[in-house]
């Protein structure tokens, strides 16, 4: 039982949920230790939404209602954190979910997707094929899934698959805490902030922005000075983190 006026309590909190999630088979082992990087991110972030990552936040809404298919990716870490915002989102911006694994196996997918739904998601589901330009199971998605999207919401995914789903012409979307990744650098549009404050920020601005807005935000969209904005912010915090 983890004390509720440990200074560290949230964090505790959401260890103890994904390791339980990992002996359930939901989140693989090499989950946890993506989660250990983010959240090492997370404190050098300051646990915040930045000025720049809000700004991503509104780009990522306005993309995703600009879409014809929006897709968002979920996978066990995804589920395990935050199924309750993933359906929310889902409410304001109208995407297919449907669930794409790095470590892939038919049960977890359906224990995953049982999750989503019992959330109050609409999930997507049926057949995967090997349509990815990837070797191994990375490949798994569905055809009329995210083949087939013109935009991918992908919160903490591989640098491999964000790469390769932008090589085949897609707006990528990704959520991911550290700004120096491969897949933050890869993406159309990164969000650098952790999911679970993320997903409801991009809701939010769904059903709050105007026309404008979104159409000056998706003409303004620059990826690097979101990057390097996220990377300054950082230092900026390192360099008094001491006072
Ligand atoms: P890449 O493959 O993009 O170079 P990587 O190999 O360093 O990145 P992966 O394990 O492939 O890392 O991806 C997981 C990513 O998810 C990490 O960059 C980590 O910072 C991020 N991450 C982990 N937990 C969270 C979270 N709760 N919110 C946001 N991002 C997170
Ligand atoms: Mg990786």
């Amino acid at each position: 039982m983890i004390p509720p006026d440990h200074p560290r309590y949230r964090s505790l909190v959401t260890r103890e949920r994904l390791a339980r999630c990992a002996k359930e088979g939901v989140v693989a082992m090499e989950g946890l230790t993506a989660h250990g990087r983010g959240e090492a991110f997370d404190y050098l972030i300051g646990e915040r939404t930045t000025e720049s990552a809000l700004l991503a936040e509104q780009t990522a809404a306005a993309m995703l209602l600009a879409a014809t298919r929006p897709v968002i990716s979920v996978n066990g870490n995804t589920a395990a954190l935050a199924a309750q915002e993933i359906a929310e989102l889902q409410k304001a911006c109208g995407a297919i979910v449907e669930v794409n694994l790095f470590h892939r196996t038919e049960a977890r997918v359906a224990q995953i997707e049982k999750i989503l739904r019992d959330a109050g998601a609409e999930v997507f589901f049926g057949p995967a094929e090997q349509l990815l330009p990837l070797s191994h199971d990375r490949a798994w998605c569905r055809r009329e899934g995210m083949y087939t999207a013109d935009v991918v919401l992908i919160p903490l995914e591989d640098g491999d698959r964000c790469e390769a789903l932008v090589g085949m012409g897609k707006k990528v979307i990704a959520i991911d805490l550290n700004p120096l990744s491969r897949t933050a650098r890869k993406a159309t549009l990164t969000v650098v902030d952790e999911v679970t404050r993320a997903l409801p920020a991009i809701a939010r601005a769904c059903r709050d922005l105007s026309a404008e807005e979104k159409s000056r935000l998706l003409s303004t969209l620059d990826n690097h000075y979101l990057l390097s904005e996220a990377i300054r912010e950082i230092t900026a915090r390192l360099s008094h983190a001491l006072d």
